[in-house]
């Protein structure tokens, strides 16, 4: 997709610092160094959003997370763990909308990576949490 700066990168219009490239993906180095290594892969067909993954695509892409993973876990014995993030839409914090992996090595608790959810647990009753999956497993799809 011509104005997309993830297929501009794929196709070496613009430039990046590649970790990793095959047929159907690259990973390479996020250009705001969240902490350092921050690295995102993508597959090369754009799609814009985990929506749009069939199976196929899907094994392309998230079968190259461990190794991912483990390379930058190994580049460093400063990190002590690793936060793996997608996001969709722009309510999720999605700004490209190019599907993309972000890897965040965590070096400290205090680093410059941060993800909070509030504890609602006491507002959700047994019954509600069933309602929910049941709502959900009706929309599974093969
Ligand atoms: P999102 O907010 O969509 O989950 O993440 C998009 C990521 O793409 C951001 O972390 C941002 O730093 C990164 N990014 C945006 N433009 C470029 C670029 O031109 N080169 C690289 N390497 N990363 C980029
Ligand atoms: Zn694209």
């Amino acid at each position: 997709m011509a104005d997309c700066i993830f297929c501009q990168i794929i196709n070496g219009d613009i430039p990046s610092v590649t970790i990793y490239e095959d047929d159907q993906v690259k990973a390479f180095l996020d250009i705001s160094q969240g902490t350092p290594g921050h690295t995102l892969l993508v597959p090369k067909k754009h799609v814009r959003d985990i929506f749009e993954y069939d199976d196929q695509l899907a094994q392309d892409v998230f079968r190259h997370v461990p190794l991912i993973a483990r390379a930058i876990k190994a580049s460093n014995p400063a990190i002590q763990g690793l936060n793996i993030v997608n996001n969709n839409g722009e309510v999720a914090y999605q700004s490209v909308f190019h599907s993309h992996i972000h890897f965040v090595p965590r070096y400290t608790d205090h680093d410059d990576f941060a993800m909070t959810f509030k504890d609602n647990s006491d507002k959700y009753t047994n019954a509600d949490l069933q309602q929910i999956a049941d709502n959900i497993k009706a929309h599974l799809e093969d």
